[in-house]
């Protein structure tokens, strides 16, 4: 049977649907991995949903504003967005650069913010740099909203504490107080469209002296949900850039995904790859 379609134009409508057929509906936004989950559980003679609600069109989860030194971003923003917009690549310059590593031209152009954090992927190229910001959440109900931290939203691999009636609204991320360098890269089994295995948001500033003043770091794929990297951001904070100095870190974050994953199989990639990733991380933002 085919989904049946609804497209609310405000927000109101949505969350009245969402309140009333709960479960029976499945939010649709860009349907980059919707349309892909739907098509697979065809294809495999498993059921979906009964109905998908498009909230791509919503103008409140479209919005990308600036309020009391924060930026807010509507769940609808789409990753193309994210790459070009001036205000973003100006003050959160990670959030940008991980989204110009997106998919493909394509995929960007449909794969929403809100998408990502919804499908919880724990290398989702959008939650990583959010994870180092800070981002804070904003969910909504037909009869209430909470904000939260991302880091609180996302409980597992795959996995939000989303109700069947809620909605992700907006994130919310703090300005820093001057301008920062920024680093994201991921490791993928292909060059082209393809998820990543892991990655990296970095995000650092230096003072004039060259010391590093603030650094935030959070790694994608490394925990099993996202969390900053703060033993390594610990370790550089108030020093100057230097190679030791990195290799260091390099090991730091080795060793706290071993203190917080535990021995998987998978160590034995990820264990350098982290490392190294690190490292070219901390050389590419710094200029070493
Ligand atoms: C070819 C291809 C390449 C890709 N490459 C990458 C990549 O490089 N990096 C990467 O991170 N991902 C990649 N993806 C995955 C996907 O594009 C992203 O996860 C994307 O951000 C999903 O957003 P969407 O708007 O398409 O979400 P949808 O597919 O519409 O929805 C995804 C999930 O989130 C839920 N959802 C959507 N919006 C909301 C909301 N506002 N509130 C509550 N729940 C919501 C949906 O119900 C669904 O469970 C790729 C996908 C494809 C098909």
């Amino acid at each position: 049977m085919k989904p049946s379609y609804l497209a609310p134009l405000t927000l109101e409508e949505a969350l009245e649907h969402l309140n009333r057929r709960g479960e029976t509906v499945r939010v649709l936004a860009g349907g980059t991995d919707l349309m892909v989950e739907i098509r697979a559980a065809r294809l495999k003679g498993n059921t979906v949903p009964p109905a998908l609600l498009d909230v791509s069109a919503i103008p409140e989860l479209r919005e990308i504003r600036m309020e009391a030194g924060h930026l807010h971003l509507g769940a609808a923003v789409t990753f193309h967005t994210l790459e070009h917009d001036p205000l973003i690549k100006k003050m959160v310059p990670v959030l940008s650069a991980a989204a110009a590593q997106m998919g493909s031209v394509q995929v960007r152009r449909l794969a929403t913010i809100g998408g990502n954090v919804g499908t919880a992927s724990p290398a989702g190229d959008g939650i990583t740099p959010l994870t180092a910001l800070d981002a804070e959440v904003k969910v909504v109900s037909r009869d209430k909203s909470r904000v939260l931290p991302l880091t609180d939203l996302i409980t597992g691999p795959g996995r939000t504490g989303l109700a069947a009636n809620e909605l992700i609204h907006s994130f919310s991320l703090a300005f820093p107080a001057a301008p920062e360098r920024c680093f994201f890269s991921k490791i993928m089994r292909r060059r082209a469209v393809a998820i990543a295995r892991m990655n990296l948001a970095v995000q650092i500033r230096l003072v004039d002296s060259g010391m590093i003043q603030s650094s935030r770091i959070a790694a994608g794929a490394v925990f099993p949900t996202p969390r900053r990297l703060m033993e390594v951001e610990g370790l550089l904070i108030g020093q100057l850039p230097g190679k030791e100095l990195f290799q260091a870190c390099g090991r730091r974050a080795v060793e706290a995904m071993r203190v917080v994953s535990g021995r998987r199989p998978s160590m034995a990639y990820k264990e350098p790859a982290l490392e190294r990733l690190v490292v070219q991380g901390l050389e590419q933002t710094c200029g070493v």
